[in-house]
């Protein structure tokens, strides 16, 4: 069984990160969506509402499940006996850090496989930070977030 660990803030989800999953999809026999829990992280939207947000997005996948973790992602993978983690790539900065985080979790993961995926061209400007900065600033962020979910600021 081919079981794939997507981590992330997805603080929040954005378009770019479906894509990513979808595209996964034929690769793995599970792809788990895993909130990373970073207690020193300031988040803008709290834990459960981006662990709903999700939940609600992937509903209609049956392969894909929704999970959250705390401490390290390789120990994490070990633990639900996942043997890959997904990330995407959507230029050289993330090429840069990605490589660093991969090659650490192949040690500390005992032998855990990270498989990038290149962003589309459509989604490659999309990320959660500007997606933040966009709803903190006010401006309409519904084209970079999933049709399901609806962002209101509390
Ligand atoms: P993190 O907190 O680790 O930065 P994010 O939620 O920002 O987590 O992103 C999780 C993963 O999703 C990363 O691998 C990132 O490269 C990928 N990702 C984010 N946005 C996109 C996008 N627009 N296209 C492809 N991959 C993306």
């Amino acid at each position: 069984m081919k079981i794939a660990v997507f981590p992330g803030s997805f603080d929040p989800i954005t378009t770019g990160h479906v894509d990513l999953v979808r595209r996964a999809l034929p690769l793995f026999d599970k792809i788990i969506i895993a909130v990373g829990v970073n207690s020193t992280k300031k988040y803008l939207f709290p834990l459960e509402q981006r662990l709903a947000w999700l939940r609600v997005v992937f509903d209609s996948y049956p392969t894909v499940g929704v999970d959250q973790f705390q401490n390290l992602t390789a120990h994490y993978c070990q633990r639900i006996g996942a043997r890959y983690l997904l990330r995407g790539l959507r230029n050289a900065s993330d090429f840069d850090y990605e490589k660093t985080i991969s090659q650490l979790n192949h040690i500390v993961g005992g032998g855990i496989e990270t498989v990038f995926l290149i962003a589309q061209p459509e989604f490659s400007h999309i990320s959660s930070t500007i997606v933040r900065e966009i709803i903190v600033g006010g401006a309409d962020a519904t084209p970079f977030i999933p049709s399901e979910i609806k962002i209101e600021l509390q």
